[in-house]
């Protein structure tokens, strides 16, 4: 097999290429030949992003005090997609001024049934824009206008439609107590799902009745401040939600400022601890979801071509940049030479490329920096033995792009089967038995996520049982629901966001 570890490695995917380096061609090459190279197909919808972008506070765009801005760059093309104002510890204070004032005055009073109504109307308005703002999120952070058209921006207004329905009803969220919002919550959040992390903090925060001072990632700000533009269509009263936007001195600032009654955080595990470290004295309410190292266990009785189709969007899916991915295929001893195979050959079909193509499968890695990591992981794979297979798929000339990787024969002590990768880089382990997987899927500091393939139900529940995963996924894999509370175990973090669970996390009760 050709392997490569270099990402300027680029232009490589034609059937002669494949031919060339030895890879095997897809049955659909095979048969149909050069019928299967589609056409470009970009996505041509305005995304409306503004050449600069001031902070969202009090209802009003303002300025940053010290007039400081960075470039948000298209990972795909490496150009300027717009500047981002850093915030000071100053502006985040004003941040929390106003959203204490619009507390105190206007959103913890309103009767629930009419702050329901604005949430359904940030909903409406999402799915009204769910265009415009798809090609914003791909650009600004890289991933397949195919996930964000189908999956972030319809599951971003699913979580403020489900939230609308709760505001009115939260004294059956504990039924027999009594229901307070909690007042101001501080809330930071990552690039991996820049639109829907915002919307899994805001919708459940304020149809409780608090109000939100949220800081997205600094790499892909631009949806959240659309979003502050959409607030202001909606006419959210002034200072229920403010975002400020920077990189770590501005988080920071936020999670440490003495106004927050609770933070909110979606990140790292070492930036979830800090955050930790810093609220330790103060009693600050706080809910983590951090990283992952999810299992996807294989059973020899699986449905095999579901199983192969489940494993390559459980961790192909968003570039990897997912922190429930399925990073380690455990598969069953019997089936493992076969199952790989088949793995491999659909990894040949996967087009890396342009995200605002519809048919593009894999997007670009969000930045330069987490592309060296993926990289210096990779490279840590092969130094210590694992045996690494690339598919042979064109690579733009420009951008951060990678090439789906799958790694076989790893042990358990290999750092890729360890560390998060946060890319598309597959490690596969085998096993024999039931216990021999449950051991090995829960030999990890993390413990966000699982999948199991089976045709037995009962070893379903008793894998659910076992596995120490806030979510186990059975015959599928990365599926979400409003409904549904998602949240760690162990290093994962702690909290649910999601369902009746998730709002109890955004309530004072008595
Ligand atoms: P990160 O921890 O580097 O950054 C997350 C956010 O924290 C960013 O907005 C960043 O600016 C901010 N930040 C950085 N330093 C800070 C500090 N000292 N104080 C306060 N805020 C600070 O994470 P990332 O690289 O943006 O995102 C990837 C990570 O997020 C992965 O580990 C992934 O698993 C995790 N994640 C978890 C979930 C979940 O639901 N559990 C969901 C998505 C992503």
């Amino acid at each position: 097999m050709a392997v490569t570890l270099d990402p300027s490695d680029k232009d490589s995917g034609s059937k002669d290429e494949k031919k060339k380096h030895g890879h095997k061609l897809s049955v659909p090459e095979l048969i149909f030949g050069d019928l299967w190279e589609y056409d470009p197909a970009p996505e041509t919808a305005d995304p409306r992003i503004r050449s600069r972008y001031d902070l969202f506070i009090g209802g009003r765009f303002v300025a940053p005090q010290a007039g400081e801005y960075f470039a948000s760059i298209n990972p795909a093309t490496e150009e300027t997609v717009t500047e981002i104002a850093v915030a000071s510890a100053a502006d985040v204070d004003s941040a929390y001024v106003a959203a204490q004032m619009a507390y105190e005055t206007v959103w913890r009073t309103m009767p629930g049934r009419e702050r329901g109504k604005y949430v359904y109307r940030i909903a409406r308005l999402l799915q009204d824009r769910a265009r415009e703002f798809a090609v914003a999120e791909s650009i600004d952070g890289g991933k397949p206008i195919k996930e964000s058209r189908d999956f972030d921006v319809p599951m971003a207004a699913a979580h403020f439609f489900y939230h609308a329905g709760w505001a009115d009803k939260l004294a059956y969220v504990a039924p027999g107590r009594t229901v307070q919002p909690i007042g101001v919550v501080g809330q930071v959040i990552p690039w991996n799902f820049p639109l829907l992390m915002l919307a899994w903090k805001i919708a459940p925060a304020i149809a409780a009745g608090n109000c939100v001072v949220i800081k997205p990632a600094e790499t892909t700000s631009a949806t959240a401040m659309k979003f502050a533009e959409l607030l202001q269509e909606a006419g959210l009263p002034d200072g229920v939600v403010n975002i400020v936007t920077g990189g770590g001195e501005t988080g920071a600032a936020l999670t440490g400022h003495p106004a927050a009654r609770k933070i909110a955080f979606t990140g790292s595990t070492d930036v979830g601890k800090l955050i930790m470290r810093q609220l330790a004295e103060r009693g600050t309410r706080m809910t983590m979801e951090l990283g992952g190292k999810a299992a996807n266990v294989v059973f020899e009785d699986s449905p095999i071509d579901q199983a192969v189709e489940g494993v390559v969007h459980g961790i192909f899916f968003n570039q990897g940049h997912v922190c429930c991915a399925g990073s380690r295929l455990l598969v069953q001893e019997s089936i493992a030479e076969s199952f790989i195979n088949k793995l491999q050959q659909r990894m040949e079909t996967l087009r890396v490329g342009n995200p605002l193509d519809k048919n593009t499968d894999i997007g670009a890695i969000n930045s330069r920096e987490q592309l060296d990591r993926i990289c210096e992981l990779v490279e840590s794979g092969v130094a210590e033995g694992a045996k690494l297979y690339q598919p042979s798929c064109a690579l733009p000339s420009r951008g951060f792009f990678y090439r789906p990787t799958l790694f076989t024969e790893v042990t358990q002590s290999h750092r890729i089967a360890r560390e998060e990768i946060f890319g598309p880089v597959l490690s596969i382990l085998t096993f024999r038995t039931m216990d021999e997987a449950i051991e090995k899927a829960n030999n990890t500091m993390y413990g966000l996520s699982a999948g199991v393939w089976t045709d037995k139900g009962s070893r379903i529940l008793r894998m659910a049982a076992e596995l120490k995963a806030g979510v186990v996924w059975a015959n599928t894999f990365n599926k979400f629901d409003p409904a549904s509370p998602f949240g760690g175990y162990k290093e994962s973090g702690f909290g649910r966001e999601g369902g009746r669970q998730g709002l109890l996390d955004y309530v004072d009760l008595s």
